[in-house]
């Protein structure tokens, strides 16, 4: 008899989305030709940079020729972009990451979600609360936690560490110590950063108490302010103790074209062995590879005019989210974020629940957000807007909201 894995069933509904989905439709049916906004959506929307298409159509051209096609790539990745990442990305502020301990893949999701296979079941699992929900769902299917707590709109036996308004949206060492901890910064949902020094203290402790920091830098380019560091590797001793992941979705609109990378130093040994050669392993085993047209429009990220292209693109996102977080703020809401990344969290008013605000602004203002109880129970109470609309529309849904 076939079984299934009983973890799965564990999980609970992600009705998230598709009860924002649900609510919206049924409020467009009941209003027909009002304009509604969208400010919820974490999916840039601004077309590909022009240096990214020429490299794109000059990959798929030496396809088409014996001399210059390409099939399966190398397992790490090609050098040619493994080296543009470490000298871009790491050298040039000052860390010590070597080009073979890059390892090419198809995005943040699906490495977020798979590091955890090459540790043991025992180990505990620290995640942020507020989270993205990849590092929970992908430990809880593993066999990572206990049940789901309904009460406490959390699972057994995950290690929760609340990121509130009183301590800054930053996670405080929890009285448990864990194994894995989930660390990611820039913030989803929150839109915190976190300053070198305090990065620098989740470093020594991992290394203290033997822990792995699985380090989501996603939303790196969108830091703004000096003193925050774009990678956990800038901090001293995370070569020992940290694995970082990044993504090409939100720096360069890569969202439908897939492209991200994971870092493990060789320095990097639990249980008397290197996690770099159990991801190596893991890698060659079950993926074979970002395509090679995708890796080259990769490399153009890299090049001169690529970094003055995707600035342009990252700066008009946080143009908008300078509009959301200013004008909220100026209408009375106590709101974070949107400073060094593209999400600005809000207090909801008057002791609203997310849902509660959700609703509101839908049908007084029109507008869609995400309610912030979706991403865990201490999002309770907030609500997510996003910077990726156009300028024109996020104007106009913070000039709705000033009215209320
Ligand atoms: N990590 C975080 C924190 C995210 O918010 C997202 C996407 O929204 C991802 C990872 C996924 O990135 P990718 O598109 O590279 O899979």
């Amino acid at each position: 008899m076939v079984t299934v894995n009983k973890n799965y069933l564990k999980l609970q509904e992600s009705y998230l989305f598709s009860n924002i989905a649900k609510k919206v439709g049924a409020f467009c049916e009941a209003h027909p030709g009002e304009k509604i906004i969208r400010l919820g959506i974490g999916d840039v929307t601004q077309p590909l940079a022009p240096v990214i298409i020429d490299s794109l159509h000059k990959a798929v051209d030496e396809m088409a020729h014996a001399e210059t096609f390409h099939g399966y790539a190398p397992d790490l990745g090609y050098e040619f972009l493994r080296n543009a990442i470490v000298r871009h990305d790491y050298q040039s502020r000052g860390c010590q990451i070597e080009a073979d301990e890059i390892f090419i893949s198809d995005g943040a999701k699906s490495d977020s979600g798979n590091i955890q296979e090459i540790f043991g079941l025992d180990n505990k699992v620290a995640v942020c609360d507020p989270v993205y929900p990849v590092y929970v769902d992908t430990n809880v299917m593993a066999g990572r936690s206990g049940s789901y707590c309904e009460k406490n709109e959390n699972f057994h036996g995950i290690i929760y560490m609340p990121c509130r308004e009183e301590n800054g949206f930053l996670p405080e060492f929890p009285k448990e110590v864990p194994d894995l901890i989930y660390l990611c910064f820039p913030n989803n949902p929150t839109g915190s950063a976190i300053t070198k020094p305090e990065l620098q203290k989740w470093v020594d402790y991992a290394n203290l108490n033997g822990a792995v920091i699985i380090y989501d830098a996603a939303y790196e380019a969108y830091i703004s302010e000096e003193g925050i560091p774009h990678s956990i590797f800038e901090c001293e001793g995370a070569r020992t103790c940290a694995i970082e992941l990044r993504s090409f979705s939100k720096n360069a609109g890569f969202t439908g074209v897939r492209l991200g990378f994971t870092v493990i130093s060789k320095e990097l040994v639990r249980d008397g062995v290197r996690l770099h050669d159990l991801w190596a392993r893991r890698h060659g085993t079950k993926f074979n590879g970002a395509p090679y047209i995708v890796q080259r429009a990769g490399e153009a990220v890299y090049s001169l005019e690529g970094q003055i292209q995707l600035k342009e693109q990252i700066a008009a996102y946080m143009r908008n989210a300078r509009v959301i977080y200013e004008g909220l703020k100026e209408a009375g809401y106590a709101v974070y974020g949107g400073v060094n990344a593209p999400y600005i969290w809000l207090k909801t008013p008057d002791s609203m629940t997310s849902w509660e605000f959700f609703d509101y602004l839908l049908e007084k203002a029109k507008v869609v957000g995400t309610p912030g109880s979706g991403f865990g129970a201490h999002g309770e109470g907030y609500f997510r807007l996003t910077a990726f609309g156009s300028y024109e529309d996020t104007k106009e849904a913070i000039d709705r909201i000033s009215r209320l």
